[in-house]
């Protein structure tokens, strides 16, 4: 299964779990998403799925990647987790759910997520009938007949208890997302206007032409960012890295032949990002304070 190694980690163990082998390629330093030109270098005759991240809120560009896996007769499956809500504008015009494009697409209601629960839980989409019946079964540990198990499934409900959150979060969370966008627009405005990006010392997420973001995380580039972090935790201002490790470098994937300088964006990537307040009620004068706590270190 290809995939990309700048991501959360359940996004190649679970392929590793049902004994797959995640096979890695390298991300568009821009998006931060999979870059479609590397994934149809690195597509072996072995690959049997691809699976793009929409890596924090924005969509990898699947048109040319949906076109890589139709010509290579895999599948593609969405990792949507930190993306529920987001649209993506294909070829043909449409604007369309991220999830919604691929074989199927993986929602996850962690409570960090745009719509998070009070606990675990997340959903999946799929357009054939067939699997989508295989996953529901899976779902109760593999049969359709109570204790007559056709797979060896897994305990994978989702609580009542947190349908019922979700249902009630879930008419809220455009407005949310919306909440989102608007702070991270702010706060590029800000970045540019106390001339930190012109000195590069931060660099504002790009926005991909044809995809809607809806910032589960604001990840800016910084410059020296261990410095800059501890500075935050003195001024007590909340702030984290997503993700300070590639996959392909994890302990656990040792055997798959990961080494350093193999994938040089992703790698670039975990050694410079900084994700910084975003949630919606994140108010202006607080947001005042992150710019210029930042602003104060590089001065
Ligand atoms: C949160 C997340 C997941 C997994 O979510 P779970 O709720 O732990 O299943 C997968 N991929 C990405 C990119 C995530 O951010």
């Amino acid at each position: 299964m290809l995939t990309t190694p700048f991501s959360f980690f359940s996004t190649a163990s679970c392929a590793y779990r049902v004994g797959a082998r995640p096979v890695f390629c390298d991300i568009d330093p821009q998006t931060f998403n999979l870059d479609p030109a590397l994934v149809d270098e690195a597509w072996t005759d072995n690959v049997r799925a691809l699976l793009p991240v929409h890596l924090f809120g924005q969509c990898a560009d699947l048109d040319p990647l949906l076109e890589i896996a139709r010509r290579r007769d895999g599948i593609v499956i969405e990792d949507a987790a930190q993306a529920l809500g987001a649209r993506y504008r294909g070829a043909a015009g449409e604007d369309v759910h991220a999830g919604t494009l691929g074989e199927v697409g993986c929602y996850s209601f962690f409570p960090t997520k745009n719509l998070g629960g009070f606990g675990d839980g997340g959903a999946l989409v799929c357009r054939d009938p067939k699997i989508a019946e295989k996953l529901r079964q899976l779902r109760v540990h593999g049969g359709q007949q109570m204790y007559h198990h056709r797979w060896v499934g897994w305990n994978s409900r989702l609580d009542a208890l947190q349908a019922a959150v979700l249902n009630l979060k879930l008419p809220r969370l455009d407005g949310w997302s919306a909440g989102r966008a608007a702070n991270a627009e702010r706060y590029d405005r800000w970045f540019v206007e106390c001339g930190l990006v012109e000195r590069d010392c931060v660099k504002p997420p790009a926005r991909a032409e044809n995809a809607t973001h809806i910032f589960n995380q604001y990840t800016v580039r910084v410059r020296d960012r261990e410095r800059l972090r501890e500075h935050l935790n003195e001024m007590g201002i909340g702030h984290s890295v997503y993700y300070p490790v590639p996959l392909h470098l994890q302990e656990c994937f040792a055997d798959l032949g990961g080494r350093e300088g193999q994938f040089p964006h992703a790698e670039q990537a975990c050694r410079e990002v900084l994700a910084l307040p975003v949630y919606p009620e994140l108010e202006e004068g607080q947001q005042r304070r992150v710019v210029d706590a930042i602003d104060a270190f590089y001065r």
